[in-house]
């Protein structure tokens, strides 16, 4: 009953038609599935793929090694590409209003991709605005992959750039503080050398930074695509000739992301419009009380929203880690449950700690990541963490004994 005639048509329908994002979220990467019979993607657990023409694979493998587009027909090798996985890079795509997206087996391992693309092309200099996440300041600061980073503000981007930038690389709103820079000015005093915008705190939900020019669009999908705490993963959205060129590292390099894992961010992927949404009004709403109160010296809350609050404490910090019970006290964030950490121990620990204090990241800085839980009770647990008497401020620079227990009104 599937005619060629009625597939084109069918088809036809399927992907002129404009689609906002909340369609594209429950249906980009999954246009084939009724049309196949399914309602729920299948998930492609195979290595590798029998094939009884190896001149026809031969001919598929030279394609990939010229181009590194992905193989037409049937899968080669794991390694090469998964149509699980697929599907999640499809759908990312869409949703990022990009060519392509190539997923990897975490958000370092994706950005590790990029800078050996850069590197195996000469352009091993990068040009980088602070603060990032601890991890990739430290991959850049550290030189791990042969790559050396300028640190410049936003404004002294242009000035920074040599012969050999292979990359310009941003976090907006940035991870911990929250700093957000205008990214179509930063893209514009690239030039021609690609900007990277780490797009994980925002999401496509807030924010599409190609529309804004920036040529890579990076995401730990560990945080909010997956959204559930339970998938690692790394995605990088860009324009089809740079995605080749990251289909052939990662071929080379191995960090493939597990076809499980697809599966789940997929998944991941139809809620996040509504999670986004959901978690950002609770955030909103935290912020706003926590600004009016007498116990919080400072509160970052982005101007584009979202789910993710930095606050500073008058207190130790420390306590108010020890002191919650509803919210989890651990690292990372995105989850449908509310996290909170202090980077400072943590999630930038391994930056030095003046290039982290220099980067606003203060030792009383918190960092709250607000979930889909009722927000009353979220003040709640927060109302009581931050009641509890200091020992004094731990490893803070000033010592403060944290101010008597407020009465709420
Ligand atoms: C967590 C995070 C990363 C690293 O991602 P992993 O999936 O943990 O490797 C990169 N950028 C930002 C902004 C992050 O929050």
């Amino acid at each position: 009953m599937d005619t060629p005639l009625e597939t084109d048509a069918y088809d036809a329908v399927r992907h002129t038609a404009p689609r906002a994002l909340a369609t594209e979220a429950v249906h980009a990467g999954r246009d084939d599935l009724a049309r196949q019979g399914l309602h729920a993607p299948p998930i492609d657990l195979s290595t590798t793929y029998p094939s009884y023409d190896s001149r026809g694979e031969a001919a598929r493998i030279d394609a990939f090694a010229t181009t590194g587009a992905e193989p037409d027909g049937p899968p080669v090798y794991g390694r090469l590409g998964n149509p699980t996985v697929a599907r999640f890079e499809t759908a990312l795509a869409r949703l990022e209003g990009t060519e392509a997206a190539v997923a990897f087996a975490s958000g370092m391992a994706a950005l590790s991709a990029v800078l050996l693309v850069r590197a195996s092309m000469g352009l091993r200099h990068v040009v980088a605005v602070r603060p990032l996440y601890g991890c990739s300041d430290h991959l850049l600061t550290a030189g791990l992959l042969g790559s050396e980073v300028t640190w410049t503000d936003p404004a002294g981007i242009a000035e920074a750039l040599r012969a050999d930038t292979g990359l310009v690389m941003v976090e907006s709103p940035a991870n911990p503080t929250l700093a957000e820079l205008d990214l179509r000015a930063v893209a514009h005093a690239c030039g021609s050398v690609p900007l990277l915008a780490d797009n994980t705190f925002a999401t496509p939900v807030l924010q599409r930074p190609a529309e804004q020019g920036a040529r890579l669009v990076l995401h730990s999908a560990t945080k909010y695509l997956g959204g559930h705490g339970d998938v690692m993963a790394g995605v990088v959205a860009c324009d089809e000739e740079f995605a080749g060129r990251l289909r052939q590292v990662r071929f080379a390099t191995g960090g493939v992301l597990h076809p499980l894992a697809g599966y789940l961010l997929l998944r991941g992927l139809s809620t996040l419009p509504v999670r986004v949404r959901a978690a950002s009004a609770n955030a909103a709403e935290l912020a706003r009380r926590l600004a009016a109160d007498p116990r919080v010296t400072r509160v970052h809350y982005p101007r584009i929203g979202g789910a993710m609050i930095a606050f500073e404490v008058e207190g130790d910090p420390h306590e108010v880690i020890a002191g919650v019970r509803l919210i989890t006290p651990a690292v990372s964030l995105g989850s449908v449950d509310t996290l909170i950490q202090h980077p400072a121990s943590i999630s930038h620990r391994i930056v030095d700690a003046d290039d982290r204090r220099g980067a606003g990241v203060s030792d009383r800085l918190l960092r709250l990541s607000v979930g889909l839980e009722d927000v009353e009770d979220l003040w709640a647990d927060l109302d009581r963490a931050l009641q509890r008497p200091g020992r004094g401020a731990g490893n803070c620079a000033t010592s403060h004994s944290a101010p008597a227990a407020a009465s709420r009104p």
